[in-house]
């Protein structure tokens, strides 16, 4: 017997589970990667593991800085609702400059241990294939929902669902990267915390012509084909594959990705002319993902093309770029201000479905999404985060403040905040994170949110 039936164990169906469980409600969470072929047991096309949580993609959960951005200012806001995300963020941390990255191993079993183990949470590894016709239900099955439920979603939202192209980046093997081209160092030597050297990045260098070359490279590359329905799918500008950015003009990878200031090749004592920058993708040091280098190239091309990188001569790829579809709802329209579907309100939608991007701002929608189910259950009422913190934000953008006509999924941004116009441009960051800590502390303090 349950309370409430996740469907998802992604970042916010785990969220979401850990919030209900840890308030006394009984939640079985069905997750069909792991499941048997008679329970429907099936893979999405970019999860690589059984295990909940998983990253598919960067192992960065982008800006840790609570005072100048928003990303960081939604992470301080999970910390304090005690996120297990983020708490599982923090067990596996790895140095990445001021962001937060992840052993994503470590930070995936820490997740589902912690759910494993919870007396009130249920794993059932199996595959659902429609929405529930009654009970308290919360959907939070991803970008690559599986078909037959993404289309009884379609049915239920009565709208074509919108789909778009995201893309992953090539992950390579610290021993074969050639440490005697490449370096370590963050750019301007930015210190990720009290233990960190400043050389939280791997860098290979490249001159003008070496990065003419490979700028060309990338143009006559053979990329894969897409089948005609996908060919109008619009890029999602913050994953964008990094071929297209090559399309947009010869400097757009040098002003973009491949940035060379700040970066002082020990070789020459100079910033070269464009680099590839390498970010540490496990505890152990061993994995290194290329940053910004998410692609539509073959996998035979990828490793042609990124072995003329120098110092990436002898690259082994422990993971090739790739490219997926993102299924997302027009939440703004088929959903009320506390993520239920219109005219079906046991069902609540959470995590990417809804529209927002990224593995941060899905977790925060997953934790509102439970809070939110955690207060129906308890036939109380429900008052949500203040606008102006970063999760209220987010949930009034997804719920109803965006344009309904050209819904794209949003990562959360200073420009989802009521404007702070007659602050100084130069201080104005810094004067959203005070509003919202203020705010946020003050609805905190107030909101009947259930003992834990
Ligand atoms: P997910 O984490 O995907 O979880 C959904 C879960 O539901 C999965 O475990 C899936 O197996 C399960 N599921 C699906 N259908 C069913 C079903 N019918 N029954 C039972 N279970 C089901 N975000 C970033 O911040 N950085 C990145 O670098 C990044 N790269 C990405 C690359 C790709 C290819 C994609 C597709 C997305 C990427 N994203 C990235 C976005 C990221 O995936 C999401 O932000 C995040 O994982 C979404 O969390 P979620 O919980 O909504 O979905």
């Amino acid at each position: 017997a349950h309370d409430i039936h996740i469907i998802g164990g992604g970042l916010a169906g785990s969220e979401a589970a850990w919030q209900l469980a840890q308030r006394g409600f009984r939640v079985r969470l069905s997750e069909m990667r792991g499941a048997s072929p008679a329970n429907g047991g099936e893979m999405t096309p970019a999860h690589q593991t059984d295990g909940l949580a998983e990253l598919v993609c960067s192992n960065s959960f982008r800006s840790d800085d609570d005072e100048k951005n928003a990303v960081g200012l939604l992470h301080h806001e999970m910390r304090r609702l005690d996120s297990l995300i983020m708490r599982a963020g923090e067990v596996a941390r790895v140095p990445a400059g001021s962001a937060l990255a992840v052993d994503r191993d470590v930070f995936s079993a820490h997740v589902e241990n912690a759910l494993r183990d919870h007396p009130n949470v249920e794993v059932a590894r199996e595959r659902v294939d429609a929405l529930p016709a009654s009970g308290p239900t919360l959907v939070a099955t991803g970008p690559l929902t599986s078909a037959a439920l993404a289309e009884s979603i379609g049915k239920a939202t009565g709208a074509d669902s919108l789909a778009f192209f995201d893309a992953i980046a090539p992950i390579v093997h610290f021993d074969s990267i050639d440490m005697s081209i490449c370096w370590k160092q963050s750019r301007w030597d930015k210190k990720s915390g009290p233990e960190s050297d400043g050389k939280d990045y791997i860098n290979c260098p490249m001159d003008k012509d070496q990065y003419l070359a490979f700028h060309a490279g990338l143009m006559d590359g053979e990329k894969t084909t897409f089948k005609q329905w996908e060919e109008n799918t619009p890029y999602f500008d913050g994953c964008m594959p990094v071929e297209v950015m090559a399309e947009r003009g010869v400097d757009t990878l040098r002003f973009g990705p491949m940035k060379p200031v700040g970066l002082d090749d020990p070789r020459t004592g100079r910033w070269p002319y464009a680099v590839v920058q390498l970010r540490q993708d496990n505890k152990l040091g061993t994995l290194w993902n290329m940053v910004g280098f998410q692609t539509k190239l073959k996998h035979a091309e990828q490793v042609r093309l990124f072995r003329t990188i120098p110092g990436l001569e002898n690259a082994e790829f422990a993971r090739l770029g790739g490219l997926h579809r993102n299924t997302f709802i027009n939440s703004p329209v088929v959903l009320d201000r506390q993520l239920r579907l219109k005219g079906a309100e046991h069902i609540r939608f959470a995590g990417q479905i809804t529209g927002c991007e990224g593995y941060v701002e899905s977790s925060a929608v997953g934790l509102l999404a439970g809070l939110m189910a955690a207060a129906e259950l308890a036939g109380g009422s429900w008052e949500g985060p203040p606008r102006t913190s970063a999760m209220g934000a987010l949930l009034s953008h997804i719920t109803g403040d965006a344009e309904a006509d050209t819904y794209q999924p949003m990562n959360v941004n200073f420009g989802l905040f009521p404007p702070l116009h007659d602050v100084k441009k130069k201080v104005r960051k810094e004067a959203y994170t005070t509003r919202a800590k203020s705010d946020f502390g003050n609805w905190l303090d107030r909101a009947i949110l259930l003992p834990v």
